[in-house]
């Protein structure tokens, strides 16, 4: 769970990803930094907390040049360090290199194991430093036969920017996990992982990115490489359903087209006999729309959202357990007092969320709870980015349907399931997507065990 921006040939490069970070800012909240360019060297800041945290005019000021590329982190060890935040920087005789890097590669672990046998010292536990080790010993002199050669040893999810001093490089990898968008800006180009970005900056938007492309972009143009065998489709259905913005375009639809049509599925394949649909805002809302339209019931804002939650929010010690859910979000007893509602959210994960958030609901005075889900049960941890907990950790690995109605106390539960979530976004076969957190089914073999050693052990490290 991360974004990545870049930007070639604009006077004000570290500005502008700056901006666009800040409409990338929910795809990570622990770390953000900038690396610019200016035709011969490379500018670096980077730090923990929010963009609007890190960022001052005076450090964009020390960030000069015409390139630039950016970064916010979502870091899924146990706690983030600021070695680990990106871009990743690394200077060689030849030439420095920066990489900011969206997904996971699964083989990181194995890579890392040969390079470090070969003498390799590794200065973060992220698995993106594995590229740079990669390229610098790639033995092509070339940048970009250094860089595609590398690309081609890795597996797994990587949306990837790359910033020499002169030259912007964009990449997918072959199955698509991660979204990865190109626009244009006066004569610059940008590469952003959602069209929000895009949109905050004023930039047109061109096309995306395609799966398995890759973009090199500098004084003699832009040139698209394929340089991968080809893969199957593999994009992050997740993305739609909860973690992209909805004033996004990404994988060729609207996000919040998506959510809406979800919705109007859900209303068709669990209805509810109830009085008011109302959202869990704000990953619910656009669902709860879709679903208020096809049903006919009314859709009300029974939960308000306190938007001012900061990361640094301190919990007084007398706080009772619901307290996290509650300072976020608080019903309004005026609109749910005595209703049966219709409670729509996009996931359960662990189910603690919904679990206090019905509890809120009945002692603000619903008289019924049904609770209805914008897509299938979570049964599967995501190895591509997404993070989602362990199998044990997710609640649809210990319980039916029913059970877990009984585990967050709702009147009834009902997910929205496999087939109408592929309908909803448009790939009713199932040829563009991978929704392996609701099947286990994996698009690329790997080692999961391994996977999740790694993780284990990277939270040990930091904590
Ligand atoms: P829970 O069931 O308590 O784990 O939380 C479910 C809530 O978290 C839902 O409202 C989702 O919108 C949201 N959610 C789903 N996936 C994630 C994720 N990977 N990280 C953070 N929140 C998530």
């Amino acid at each position: 769970m991360c974004g990545v921006f870049g930007i070639w040939n604009h006077p004000e490069a570290a500005h502008l990803t700056y901006m666009g970070l800040y409409a990338l800012q929910h795809r990570g909240q622990e770390s953000a930094g900038i690396v610019t360019a200016d035709g011969e060297r490379l500018f670096e800041h980077k730090g923990m907390g929010y963009v609007s945290d890190v960022f001052t005019e005076e450090i964009l000021k020390k960030l000069p040049g015409h390139l630039a590329i950016g970064h916010v982190r979502y870091s899924t060890a146990g706690r983030s360090f600021l070695q680990n935040a990106q871009p990743l920087v690394a200077h060689r005789a030849w030439g420095s290199l920066a990489i900011a890097h969206n997904g996971n590669i699964v083989n990181a672990l194995s890579l890392r194991e040969a390079l470090e046998r070969d003498g390799a010292i590794f200065s973060t536990t992220t698995d993106t430093e594995v590229i740079l080790h990669l390229v610098a010993r790639s033995r092509r002199w070339d940048f970009v036969d250094a860089i595609l050669w590398a690309l081609n040893q890795l597996k797994g999810a990587f949306t990837l920017v790359i910033l020499t001093a002169d030259t912007l490089i964009g990449v997918r990898d072959p199955y698509g996990f991660r979204p990865l968008w190109l626009g244009r800006k006066d004569g610059a180009w940008v590469l952003a992982s959602e069209t929000s970005a895009l949109d905050l900056i004023d930039a047109v938007p061109e096309r995306e990115v395609q799966p398995g492309e890759v973009l090199v972009i500098n004084e003699d143009g832009i040139q698209s490489l394929r340089p991968f065998p080809t893969a199957v489709r593999a994009q992050c259905i997740f993305e739609l359903v909860y973690f992209s913005r909805p004033d996004s375009v990404i994988f060729g639809r609207s996000v919040s087209e998506a959510r809406v049509e979800m919705g109007r599925w859900l209303a068709r394949e669990a209805p509810a006999d109830a009085d008011i649909v109302v959202p869990v805002p704000d990953s619910g809302v656009h669902a709860a729309i879709g679903y208020a339209e096809a049903s006919g019931l009314p859709f009300q804002f029974g939960l308000i959202r306190n938007h001012y939650v900061g990361r640094t929010f301190i919990q007084p010690s007398q706080a009772n357990r619901s307290f996290g859910v509650k300072v976020k979000l608080n019903p309004v007893r005026a609109v749910v007092q005595g209703k049966r509602l219709v409670l729509i959210d996009d996931s359960i994960v662990r189910g603690t969320t919904s679990r206090k958030i019905v509890q809120m609901l009945r002692q603000a005075g619903a008289r019924e709870i049904h609770m209805r889900v914008s897509c299938p049960p979570i049964v599967g941890p995501c190895y591509y980015g997404i993070d989602t907990p362990s199998e044990e950790e997710l609640i649809a690995n210990h319980y039916d349907v029913a059970g877990i109605a009984r585990f967050i106390g709702a009147d009834s539960l009902a997910y929205l399931s496999l087939e109408a979530l592929l309908r909803s976004v448009g790939d009713p076969e199932g040829r563009e997507f991978c929704v392996a957190c609701y099947t286990r089914d994996y698009p690329i073999p790997a080692d999961h065990q391994k996977i999740k050693r790694v993780r284990i052990l990277e939270r040990a490290a930091v904590e």
